[in-house]
């Protein structure tokens, strides 16, 4: 298995121990120094024989994700940090402590073959998946420089996580279950841009997941023009799909609706979008935008942003605006890496 250990639930870790030859009670050692002493080092974890600890790290490699950079966290303790894999690739992932709790904000895959205009992810394509282990590993690296398990995960870091699907899965159900980070199903949220056919996939799988779905807009021109997922999947097969999944699952989705002065933010908008959700299920996040250098839209006016709120309110429209917190520290999608491999390639040029 060449999966890496957080990508293994504790049935794995029982069967592995079975195929070992070891003793069972072993897979719960190994669950609790990963998950409640935070190990990051099978030789750290000395309640197991020395040997056993080898073998562990042949069959199961503990590689934890280095810590690159850390952007100072501003009075809000939003904190980013950059992550490198042993090929040397580098992820995102955000700790955003809020009302005494602390979400952590995931990466899915390097980089993003999306191209969402605005998203600074998508400007450099995909390089690669991550693995579940990979995934799960970020929350680990955090949990031990921080001293705590966060309380939520939204997958919405860099990448799209129904362009992974199976890996994201895979690392949620770790995260979620009870021996192990023990984060429950309800404060998970995957985050997807609106692959139709994993929305379908997730709606069978019995899991109490929470779904965002970013729409950014209340028609196709305005949404292919941000987004150019929508040709492949316009809003007569998202929506239906959406509306499945929450017959399916009773769960409701949470649309996120990124706001662009001028091109999705005027009263027309909030009342094309009003009719497109009236009838549905529905709840609205508004993100007003988080201007990246790639992209020439402009962030609206704080008070044209309460007004579109407003409007979807009054329509009896269950309407939250996300906090612009932060921006210190690059926190839209990808910026940081962006930023790093950009100073990157300038030190290359001038040298
Ligand atoms: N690929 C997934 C998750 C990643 S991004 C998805 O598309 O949903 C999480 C959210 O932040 C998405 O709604 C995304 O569209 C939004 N986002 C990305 N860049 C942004 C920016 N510069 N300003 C505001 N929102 C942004």
């Amino acid at each position: 298995m060449n999966n890496g250990a957080y990508g293994l639930l504790p049935d794995d870790w029982a069967r592995l121990c079975k195929e070992e030859g070891w003793p069972a009670f072993r897979a719960k050692q190994i669950v609790r120094g990963l998950y409640g002493d935070r190990v990051v080092d099978w030789q750290a974890l000395t309640t197991l024989p020395g040997p056993m600890r080898s073998r562990l790290a042949e069959c199961a490699p503990l590689q934890p994700l280095r810590e690159v950079e850390r952007t100072p966290s501003g009075a809000d303790g939003v904190t980013k940090f950059l992550l490198e894999a042993s090929d040397g690739e580098r992820i995102e992932t955000v700790w955003i402590p809020a009302d005494g709790r602390v979400t952590q904000c995931v990466s899915s895959q390097v980089g993003c073959d999306m191209h969402c205009a605005f998203c600074a992810s998508g400007q450099l394509g995909c390089v690669r998946s991550l693995t579940a282990s990979e995934i799960v590993g970020q929350v680990a690296v955090l949990a031990q420089a921080m001293g705590q398990w966060p309380n939520n995960i939204v997958v919405m870091g860099m990448g799209e996580p129904f362009m992974n699907y199976d890996a994201v899965l895979r690392a949620l159900r770790v995260l979620n279950c009870q021996q192990g980070p023990n984060i429950g199903a309800r404060h998970i949220t995957i985050s997807t841009c609106g692959i139709v056919p994993g929305i379908e996939r997730l709606a069978t799988e019995g899991v109490q997941f929470e779904l965002s779905v970013s729409l950014h807009a209340p028609n196709d021109a305005i949404r292919s023009r941000l987004m150019p997922v929508n040709h492949r999947w316009p809003l007569a097969e998202l929506l239906p799909a959406c509306d499945a999944y929450t017959a399916a699952t009773g769960r409701i989705i949470t649309y996120e609706y990124t706001l662009v002065r001028d091109l999705n933010d005027r009263p027309a908008h909030a009342a094309e979008l009003i009719r497109l959700l009236r009838g549905r299920k529905a709840r609205v996040n508004l993100i007003p935008l988080s201007p990246v250098a790639e992209f020439d839209g402009k962030t609206p006016s704080h008070a044209d942003c309460l007004t579109f709120l407003d409007a979807l309110l009054k329509a009896g429209i269950h309407t939250t605006m996300r906090r612009s917190r932060g921006k210190q520290a690059d926190a839209a999608c990808g910026q940081l890496r962006l930023r790093k491999l950009r100073e990157s390639r300038h030190g290359t040029e001038k040298q």
